[in-house]
């Protein structure tokens, strides 16, 4: 399979595949090299990227934007909270896994989706555009996902793909894929002995993040993270919308808060101020018939808005401060800066960095791709058939975990800390001694002992030897690349003396001589049952690709329909317009006559109760058309094809 990135952004996404021995971008339908992230629900099929966008405004309480804010998110998270202001749609508790779910309506009726499966959704529009695209065989994604996710998140991000019929081989943090397509494709530009100290940099729709990394020829580590969950352009297009939905409050008495679709299209005609501010010193804002068919239009300067984000402008040191500590550096240690995300096109939020690193800004990367594309490379490596350019890289796992299991002896330790900067992936080893089978755990470091845990083992199988009450036991404990921790394996061990040659320096010619030496083994393999996980249970995926797969093959449906429809349509004014042309002098005024009364019979069809036909009968009634208009064709293309042959004759004559 061709190995596929996905760069799943709060406001849009962008895919990517290696092909051809190299990374290319895959454009979507409209050649757009970026897809909205909106997932809309219609009254036959839902409407996903570009067509959700197109529809947006008109059914904005059935678009659901910010996906990727939900993902995995509990329902009780105090985040929550803060993202409602972002959504048109009212957002639920999913009862089976505390999530959020969003309620829209999609072919007249109530529905509930869960924040993966909408997820899932957009996944599986993006599988599809690549597949359409590149006519590659997709079956393996690596998808980005932002620092701050969770391993429950993380979860939900590859269980999201899973449902788009893909095998997630990497969950990767996203400056982490930006950073390693850095290393990668800047390869000969870097040094070979001593690294460069860089910091990565973007700043996307609803976050801002930071990684340092030391990056040399070949190999890329990351020192240190930090991120601001809530910063983004969506932040500044708030800013200004409420500055003019307050200033049309003001001016004409009407407050768009109280029309979703209003407040909608004050924010949408922000974001473009925002970006024209981005180039010039002063914008235009419009919006016709805002509300109550006033319009209203005004201007804004990009020190007004300026003034309006001050707030976000003095906190954007925070997360540099953090990363530096983090990474145990300091400024003036960083070499360069190296800036990606659309937000970073606002000239004050550019100075604002540059001021703080006292340096100016690298835009060498792909200020919109590099994040896409190095997934692409990344899901590459672990590719079986695609070889790839060697880059050793490691990441970084944001959580902080303790792993716990039922206490066995009264005065020892029952859990061990895993610190937040642990190199992924790696493997740990915990020996302790048990007296018979056990639960393991593993939470958040600090949350409470009895809050659920991120996953929960049975591990079964503990026999002490004769004799004895207890019983040594290994535990193999994985943190893996994608961010999240596995109990790979358990045994119980014992001492077992073993014969080992003895090492005599200087008399090579000596007898061999052996000795006995007690030796720690294996002595039994024990059995590792999955109690809890932050994975979907197989039955509720499995339930939910069926939902995926029947809504994907409705949508396919109603859009080859849609397609049918329209090619009843065009061929009726095509065959209409022929007859009184190019068809004219092939058929007799009877046969003109009949297919006239035809055309016309079925275009008031078409406009009537053909209006929301089943796709058979439409193309029923096209073949009834095209049955009579192919005898006419025959015959022109026939005298055609005659004229042709005259013309050749008349010219070698
Ligand atoms: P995130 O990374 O937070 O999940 P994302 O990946 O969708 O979100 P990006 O595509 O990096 O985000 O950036 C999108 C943001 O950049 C939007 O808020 C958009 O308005 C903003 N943006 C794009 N172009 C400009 C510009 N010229 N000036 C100012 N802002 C811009
Ligand atoms: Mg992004």
């Amino acid at each position: 399979s061709t190995p596929f990135g996905i760069d799943l952004g709060t406001s849009k996404s962008v895919i990517s595949a290696a092909r051809n021995g190299g990374i290319d971008v895959i454009v979507n339908e409209v050649s757009n090299r970026a897809t909205p992230s909106l997932v809309g629900f219609g009254p036959k099929n839902r409407l996903i990227g570009e067509s959700a966008k197109n529809k947006q405004i008109s059914n904005v309480k059935n678009t659901v934007d910010n996906i990727k804010r939900i993902v995995g998110l509990d329902f009780d998270d105090a985040d929550l909270e803060i993202e409602k202001k972002y959504f048109t749609v009212p957002l639920v508790k999913d009862a089976a896994t505390g999530g959020v779910s969003a309620k829209v309506r999609l072919g007249g009726e109530q529905k509930e989706f869960t924040a993966t499966q909408l997820s899932a959704m957009l996944i599986n529009k993006l599988k599809d555009t690549a597949h359409k695209e590149t006519k590659a065989n997709l079956e393996q994604v690596a998808l980005s996902v932002p620092l701050w996710y969770n391993e429950k998140q993380r979860h939900a991000a590859a269980d999201a793909c899973r449902i788009a019929g893909l095998t997630p081989v990497q969950i990767v943090n996203e400056v982490t894929a930006a950073a390693v397509g850095y290393g990668v494709f800047k390869a000969n530009e870097l040094p070979v002995d001593e690294p460069k100290k860089i910091a990565f940099i973007d700043i996307g729709h609803s976050s801002y993040q930071i990684s340092i990394a030391s990056v040399k020829k070949g190999e890329l580590k990351i020192l240190g993270s930090a991120y601001d969950k809530h910063f983004g352009g969506r932040d500044f297009d708030y800013a200004i919308a409420e500055h003019f939905a307050k200033e049309f409050k003001d001016k004409k008495k009407l407050d768009v808060h109280e029309n979703p679709k209003a407040f909608y299209r004050v924010l949408v005609a922000s974001e473009k101020v925002k970006k024209v501010l981005s180039a010039n010193s002063q914008a235009p804002f419009s919006v016709e018939s805002l509300m109550e068919d006033v319009d209203f239009s005004s201007s804004l300067t990009r020190e007004e808005l300026e003034a309006y984000v001050q707030p976000l402008l003095n906190r954007v040191n925070v997360p540099i401060e953090a990363a530096l500590k983090d990474a145990g550096l300091t400024i003036e240690d960083i070499d360069s800066v190296e800036v990606i995300g659309g937000c970073t096109r606002v000239p004050s939020l550019k100075q604002k960095l540059t001021d703080i690193f006292g340096k100016p800004l690298s835009f060498t990367l792909n200020q919109d791709e590099a994040i896409a594309r190095g997934n692409a490379y990344i899901c590459a490596v672990h590719s079986p058939t695609v070889r790839v350019r060697p880059f050793k890289f490691s990441d970084y796992n944001q959580d902080a975990v303790t792993f716990s299991w039922d206490k066995q002896l009264e005065d020892d330790e029952n859990e061990i800390d895993f610190p937040r900067d642990h190199k992924v992936p790696k493997e740990f080893t915990i020996k302790f001694q048990a007296k018979q089978d056990f639960e393991a755990s593993l939470r958040y470091t600090g949350s409470p002992i009895d809050s659920k845990p991120i996953a929960k083992w049975q591990v079964k199988g503990v026999v002490p030897k004769e004799g004895e009450s207890e019983i040594e036991v290994k535990l193999y404990v994985g943190a893996n690349a994608s961010g999240w921790y596995t109990l790979d394996a358990a045994e119980t061990r014992e001492d077992t003396l073993v014969k080992v040659l003895v090492e005599h320096e200087d008399e090579e010619d000596a007898e061999p001589e052996y000795k006995e030496e007690k030796k720690n083994v294996k002595k039994d393999d024990l059995q590792i049952i999955v109690l809890s996980s932050s994975q979907l249970t197989e039955s509720v995926r499995n339930e939910f690709i069926e939902v995926e797969n029947a809504l994907t093959s409705t949508d396919k449906l109603v859009a080859d329909t849609e397609e049918r429809k329209n090619t009843l349509e065009e061929y009726i004014y095509e065959l209409r317009g022929k007859l009184e042309d190019q068809y004219k002098d092939f058929a007799s005024e009877q046969e003109k006559e009949t297919l006239t009364a035809l055309l016309l019979k079925t275009e008031d069809w078409l406009y009537d109760e053909g209006e929301d036909a089943k796709k058979a009968k439409y193309i029923a009634k096209y073949e009834e058309l095209a049955s009579k208009g192919n005898i006419i064709r025959g015959r022109y293309l026939a005298k055609e094809q005659e004229k042709k042959e005259a013309n050749r004759q008349k010219q070698e004559a």
